[in-house]
């Protein structure tokens, strides 16, 4: 049975102990994290661990805040997300900072500002944090949301575009999220995109007033986003318009070549979607996403940058890198009913009953934790009823229960919560006891 992790309350539900509302809630399109999500992003982080250990990739953390010219440069400044979608906060001087709102261009500066090309080339990393975004917040989009995700620094070798195709599926795979499918284009390189964009803009010339209010204006900024507009109106020229694939230079189409049969060697199953172009300014060539069965949105993306660098006035350095949705992942092991494991990480409930006996269990929880076994306890209960009744909650395979007597005896009782028989054990013996039993 899946266990049902239960729903944080609505907003005009939450109230403070004691039925009294405060007046604050957390800002919009941001959530609190609880203790039962973290069943959930656990288990993501554990997995992108465990994938990241065996490819190869270290992982690297980024500041929250970054100049905001990283981003206006690096993301774009005709991508929406830079457009209308960046958190700023003024400093004390002239400067402009902004909340992340995606890690690569942050990675990037990182790994040439500390030098890391002369300690590991090509530079493989993971990631795994808070990105922001002003976005307006719906169904499994939010302000504040988290993304995991891989990158290979200085490289065009297309062994590396589908080794982090593959990479992000391992996290998939690890979540046992079913029937993820991998939607692949390629949108060349800066010479065969621009007679690419050229045949775009002549095939839309004539067609601008049968556009959404958002194309019209990316016919003039950034036409190749034409092809990623979700909006009704805009499908049906959409689907006539000219292919990337189709204006690939001789270079970009062997890379793409060789990108389909690396994953073909690996046995990837990939769909080729000619439309595919993604939301940032700084792709070229290879460009991917991930969508799991019942989910209606993107749990993952990414693709190649081989020019980023250049842009942020570094050196020449090709790159190719994904980044999941970790709210998404969540939302979609949800729907796809993924059995999460609730085995509580404790071993033992410790009662106690009396002064003594709760100054007594203070230094037998030392005890316990230098044995590395947790333990849990209540000391803000009283009865032993209520002490019981949350060990049984917990539950955890034995109670360990010191009353008065106990402590003047020097034993503590052993109770098998399962069978409800309970024994005395020397309290000198009760650590190694335990451990022997669990
Ligand atoms: P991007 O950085 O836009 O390529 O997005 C990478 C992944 O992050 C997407 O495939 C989504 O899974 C996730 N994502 C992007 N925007 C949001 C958002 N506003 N709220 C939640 N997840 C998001």
């Amino acid at each position: 049975m899946p266990i049902k992790i239960p729903q944080a309350k609505k907003k005009t539900e939450k109230k403070a102990s004691g039925g009294r509302k405060i007046p604050f809630q957390s800002p919009k399109g941001m959530h609190d994290r609880l203790p039962a999500d973290f069943l959930y992003f656990d288990k993501i982080e554990k997995a992108i661990k465990k994938v990241s250990l065996f490819y190869g990739f270290d992982r690297l953390e980024t500041p929250l805040l970054e100049d905001i010219k990283l981003f206006e440069r690096g993301t774009g400044l005709t991508s929406e997300i830079v457009q209308k979608q960046m958190f700023t906060v003024k400093t004390k001087g002239d400067g402009v900072l902004a909340l992340r709102p995606e890690m690569t261009p942050g990675v990037v500066r990182a790994y040439i500002e500390n030098g890391l090309q002369y300690v590991s080339n090509p530079g493989k990393f993971f990631y795994c944090g808070p990105v922001f975004r002003y976005e307006q917040p719906q169904h499994g989009r939010f302000r504040q949301f988290y993304q995991v995700g891989f990158e290979v620094l200085n490289s065009d070798d297309a062994a590396y575009d589908a080794q982090i195709i593959i990479a992000s599926l391992k996290i998939f795979e690890e979540l046992k999220l079913k029937n993820v499918v991998v939607k692949l284009n390629t949108i060349g390189c800066k010479n065969c995109r621009a007679a690419y964009v050229k045949k775009l803009k002549e095939y839309y010339k004539n067609k601008t007033g049968d556009l959404c209010r958002d194309c019209a204006k990316r016919y003039t900024e950034n036409p190749l986003r034409l092809l990623d507009c979700k909006q009704e109106k805009c499908q049906p020229l959409k689907a006539q318009a000219p292919q990337t694939l189709d204006f690939l230079c001789a270079a970009c189409k062997a890379h793409f070549k060789s990108v389909l049969e690396y994953l073909d060697g690996g046995q990837i199953p990939y769909l080729i979607d000619a439309t595919l172009v993604r939301g940032l300014d700084y792709y070229s060539r290879s460009v991917f996403e991930f969508f799991a069965e019942g989910v209606d949105f993107a749990i993952g993306g990414g693709g190649r940058y081989d020019y980023l660098s250049e842009t942020l006035g570094g050196p020449k350095m090709p790159a190719v890198g994904s980044a999941c949705g970790v709210e998404r992942m969540i939302e979609a092991m949800k729907l796809q009913d993924v059995h999460i494991s609730s085995k509580s990480a404790y071993k033992a409930f410790l009662i106690y009953m009396g002064d003594q006996a709760k100054k007594q269990g203070m230094l037998l929880l030392d005890e316990f934790y230098k044995a590395g076994i947790p333990v849990k306890e209540s000391f803000a209960k009283e009865s032993l009823k209520s002490q019981l009744r949350l060990a049984d909650k917990e539950k955890v395979d034995y109670a360990l229960i010191l009353g008065q007597r106990e402590v003047f005896e020097e034993v503590i009782l052993l109770r098998d919560m399962k069978s409800g028989t309970q024994e005395a054990i020397p309290l000198k013996k009760i650590v190694a006891e335990l451990k022997k039993r669990i």
